[in-house]
């Protein structure tokens, strides 16, 4: 399609629109679930994926352009539905520039079971932090769903919703996809080893180390 004139910069629009696609061939977020957002750090303006729109079908031009407080400023699409939840992230988290929500299958059977993801693979500790707490399950278009979010996360870049999904941030929008993929790939590892035995998980000390 022909580059248009928008508030934000057009590879902005790319970027979110690549990551969308890889998480839908990763199997992470098929069809139309999961939204994913990018924040522009000159405007403050953010770039999120449509409400219920199939990400075999998107393109830039389906995107839309919001202001932190969700109103929308670019694009003829309804923003996502969890657009409250990233915009609240990006008030209260001033460093993020890349917010993921995705539906995957092993995170989510954690949640499921209101089980948090231990830290036993060395990634989960450089990307997320730590254990992948899990937040009961609650209505994600409420109002308030973002501020409890950020108050059980604390300093993790990663949360499991309680029978719905995982939410990923990060400094960049590539951080929160390595970190969302990293919580899956996780998630497996851990019901693998759960099958077998009582998994190592890796003590609080050594992922300080390993984050700093
Ligand atoms: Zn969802």
């Amino acid at each position: 399609m022909k580059q248009q004139v928008s508030v934000v910069p057009f590879a902005m629009k790319s970027h979110v629109l690549s990551v969308a696609k890889q998480l839908m061939e990763l199997g992470i977020n098929p069809l139309t679930q999961g939204n994913i957002s990018e924040k522009d750090p000159s405007s403050g303006l953010i770039v999120i994926t449509p409400h219920d729109f199939s990400y075999a079908e998107m393109q830039e031009e389906d995107l839309v352009v919001v202001d932190t407080d969700g109103n929308v400023v670019e694009g003829t699409r309804e923003p996502s539905a969890e657009t409250a939840v990233h915009c609240t992230v990006y008030r209260e988290r001033p460093h993020i520039l890349g917010v993921i929500h995705s539906e995957p299958i092993y995170a989510n059977a954690f949640g499921i079971i209101g089980k948090s993801i231990e830290p036993v693979f060395v990634n989960m500790a450089i990307d997320v932090g730590g254990a992948v707490p899990v937040m009961p399950f609650a209505d994600s278009g409420n109002k308030d769903f973002g501020y409890k979010m950020l108050g059980i996360m604390g300093d993790r870049n990663a949360i499991i919703w309680a029978n719905h999904g995982i939410l990923a941030m990060g400094k960049t929008l590539d951080k929160a996809f390595h970190c969302t993929v990293t919580v899956e790939l996780g998630a497996k590892m851990y019901h693998l080893a759960l099958c077998h035995g009582e998994p190592y998980v890796i003590p609080e000390k050594k992922i300080a180390s390993l984050i700093g």
